[in-house]
């Protein structure tokens, strides 16, 4: 590839959560001052601590600057490129022939880049022929995206831009905490309140965006469904819902009335300790107003009902009339810097490029001929991204695994079957910039290039696609991903389909690949995003200008019309019982991000969060006479995990939260439960039966 040059002031993107703050870089890798870009349209200069922090990890003593292969003692020790690159490809195809190409699988991230997004995908299907791909982003995204195209016949987070918060006169956020995770965000909602609106959220914590509501509802954990059919009932009995609307642009809306008539106030209240009277006082404020939005995040996503419940807040923004409407809607607010476009490009176990389904012959053909490879060599739908590590070692069937851009022993649920996974692997790979707890039981770790020395493009919570650029190159030593399935797929033979310019180059040919299919970016060139500050997809034609709000006069499905979906609300997979009396919750705080992986080597945001705090609520707290700031064990059926309390009214009684930032045995992931949503494949991250032992 050829590289960009050095520019002194870049105008970038945070590398963190999808709100992909616009930021400029300035000075040396080794003292970069980050400022917010003000320019950019979306956070508008703001930053949180992690975005002011980010270029910390850029020159970081623990930095990996060559790769590391592990010798006949066990110990990882520094080699060459040609060494390890050697030494990956000969153990892919030596597995390929003993096993069969499945048994080789790949595991990416939802904070790649599209390009790398995409050539995962193709690396996956072209160079290795294996099915088994999926991406963490799986545990993040999956049940809104899968809601999504049920229900409204497209998966894009926000159908609409965030300046429309601003004007919605209520908002009802459903099981998000983004005044700690996006902070920057909070200028919308504040903006909205100034302008006389109303906001509304469930959490089962007293989070911090819970505390800068008008109203909190604080909601027994997974239970949201019940919430949401709860409201729907009330909107129905009070004939607060839009029957025009119903009528002419949605289609089974009688089966859901008769299921909300059934969740009458009394039992919703019972279900989930929302007093009615806050029930009555949300059903009113959403009926009565002209603009009203529904958001939701990954408290009420990662459940094993996650898309049913996602299609009851669905359902409820239907009724209301209001979905396509200006300042109005449903939206969800995707978590992981590239969530959204890491989900579209091909590196979910059942898709090709432009969301197109794997499974599709259409799509394959579309595909194959972009490609130029035969379709009838392409390989079928794969494993999702539990199943598939849960499939690791000669059990499962997947003898090695390529990771990129993940931490799976500290981000994927059940945390001690993941690590005996992947140690019974005969081959692991992965490619990081630091020694992650992943990397540390690899065969072989790749050094990669963090995001301010690559370029490409991200595509952010609102489904604005983004330019990130690149201020310095990678290290000696160090390539990025991009290069690295160059070289790899040269490697195995397959160099005629990995040969490109430059990441824009691997653009393109994603645009043409994208071309026709429900998120189509052939129109969007580096040329646009960079003079318009990014471009909404669909984006059909370059002389197109994308698509910044959707649904205002028709939706994505055969007729045209929003769905509706009977949601019955089905009780979490584990509930509190004797021996584990509490729910447990997790989640993520301010100054750490997913695994902790770079947010834990950055000493400012290591003196604000060193470790994990349960939240306790103090009537718990004395039942088990812990006092604030006592160690503790959680303990759940999967495993148990050493905290530290908070006390805090911030919590139910019945709830303990603890954060999942940590490793070892501070991991939160040790004891949360990988009961999979039936349709989405999300593990149910958000609710599992605990109880606390004392020292
Ligand atoms: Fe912005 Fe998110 Fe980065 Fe914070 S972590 S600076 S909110 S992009």
């Amino acid at each position: 590839m050829v590289s960009t040059p050095f520019q002194h002031d870049t105008a970038t993107h945070c590398p963190y959560c999808a709100f992909q703050c616009g930021m400029r870089l300035s000075g040396p890798r080794e003292s970069v001052v980050v400022d917010g870009d003000e320019a950019f349209p979306v956070n508008k200069g703001a930053l949180c601590i992690k975005g002011w922090t980010s270029a910390a990890p850029l020159a970081h003593p623990e930095r990996l600057l060559n790769p590391l292969v592990r010798n006949a003692a066990g110990d990882l020790v520094p080699a060459t490129w040609d060494e390890a690159l050697a030494r990956v490809a000969e153990a892919f195809k030596s597995i390929r022939t003993d096993y069969g190409a499945d048994a080789v699988g790949i595991f990416g991230g939802g904070s790649l880049t599209n390009e790398k997004s995409y050539l995962l995908g193709k690396f996956a299907r072209v160079a290795l022929g294996t099915a088994n791909i999926d991406y963490n982003g799986r545990f993040c995204m999956s049940s809104a995206a899968a809601a999504g195209i049920r229900a409204l016949g497209i998966d894009r987070g926000m159908p609409f831009p965030l300046e429309d918060i601003a004007s919605a006169e209520v908002v009802l956020l459903a099981g998000s905490n983004v005044a700690e995770t996006m902070p920057p965000i909070m200028q919308y909602f504040e903006a909205q309140r100034a302008n006389g609106g109303v906001l509304v959220v469930s959490d089962p914590r007293r989070t911090a965006t819970a505390a800068a509501a008008d109203l909190h509802l604080r909601l027994t954990p997974g239970t949201d469904a019940v919430l949401a059919n709860g409201l729907l009932h009330l909107l129905i009995r009070d004939d607060l819902i839009d029957h025009d609307y119903i009528q002419e642009r949605t289609e089974g809306f009688e089966r859901v009335r008769q299921i909300a008539a059934t969740y009458w106030p009394e039992r919703v209240e019972r279900i989930t300790g929302i007093p009615e009277a806050e029930l009555l006082q949300t059903a009113r404020l959403l009926g009565r107003a002209n603009t009203a939005m529904i958001l939701t995040g990954r408290g009420a996503e990662q459940q094993a009902q996650g898309v049913t419940n996602v299609l009851s807040f669905i359902n409820l923004a239907l009724a209301l009339g209001k979905v396509g409407r200006p300042n109005s809607g449903f939206g969800c607010l995707t978590g992981q810097g590239n969530g959204q476009g890491g989900r579209e490009h091909g590196q979910k176990a059942d898709q090709l490029p432009g969301y197109r389904l794997i499974a599709d012959p259409a799509a394959r053909q579309h595909v194959a001929a972009v490609w130029d490879f035969p379709e009838e060599e392409l390989p079928g739908p794969g494993k999702s991204a539990y199943e598939l590590l849960d499939s690791l070692g000669p059990e499962g069937g997947i003898r090695s695994l390529l990771v990129l851009g993940s931490n799976v022993v500290v981000s994927a649920p059940h945390g001690n079957n993941i690590r005996e996974r992947l140690e019974s692997l005969d081959f692991l790979v992965v490619s990081d910039f630091f020694l992650s707890e992943t990397a540390l039981l690899a065969d072989v770790v790749l050094p990669s290039a963090q995001w301010a020395e690559e370029e490409g493009t991200i595509t952010n919570l609102e489904g604005r696609v983004i330019r990130r650029r690149r201020a310095f190159a990678p290290p000696e030593g160090v390539l990025t991903d991009l290069e690295l399935l160059e070289q790899l797929a040269a490697r195995l033979g397959r160099e005629r389909w990995f040969t490109y310019a430059s990441p824009e180059a691997v653009f393109d040919e994603l645009r043409a690949a994208s071309a026709g299919g429900a998120a189509d970016y052939s129109g969007i060139t580096y040329e646009k995003i960079e003079a318009g500050q990014g471009v909404f997809w669909p984006c059909p034609s370059v002389d197109h200008p994308g698509t910044p709000r959707l649904f205002a006069e028709s939706f994505p499905t055969p007729s045209g019309r929003a769905r509706f979906h009977p949601v019955l609300h089905r009780s979490p997979a584990e509930e509190p019982d004797e021996d584990f009396p509490l729910y447990l919750t997790t989640g993520r705080v301010l100054a750490q991000y997913q695994s902790g992986t770079q947010t834990r080597r950055i000493g400012e945001l290591e003196d604000m969060a060193s470790e994990p705090l349960a939240e306790i609520n103090p009537t718990t707290a004395e039942r088990y006479g812990l006092a604030d700031g006592d160690m503790l064990t959680l303990e759940t059926r999967r495993g148990a995990a050493r905290v530290r309390a908070l006390v805090t009214e911030n919590i139910r009684p019945d709830t303990v939260f603890a954060p999942f930032h940590w490793p070892n045995e501070q991991s939160a992931n040790l004891l949360t439960n990988p009961a999979l949503d039936p349709t989405s494949r999300m593990p149910e991250f958000k609710v599992c039966a605990v109880r606390i032992v004392k020292d």
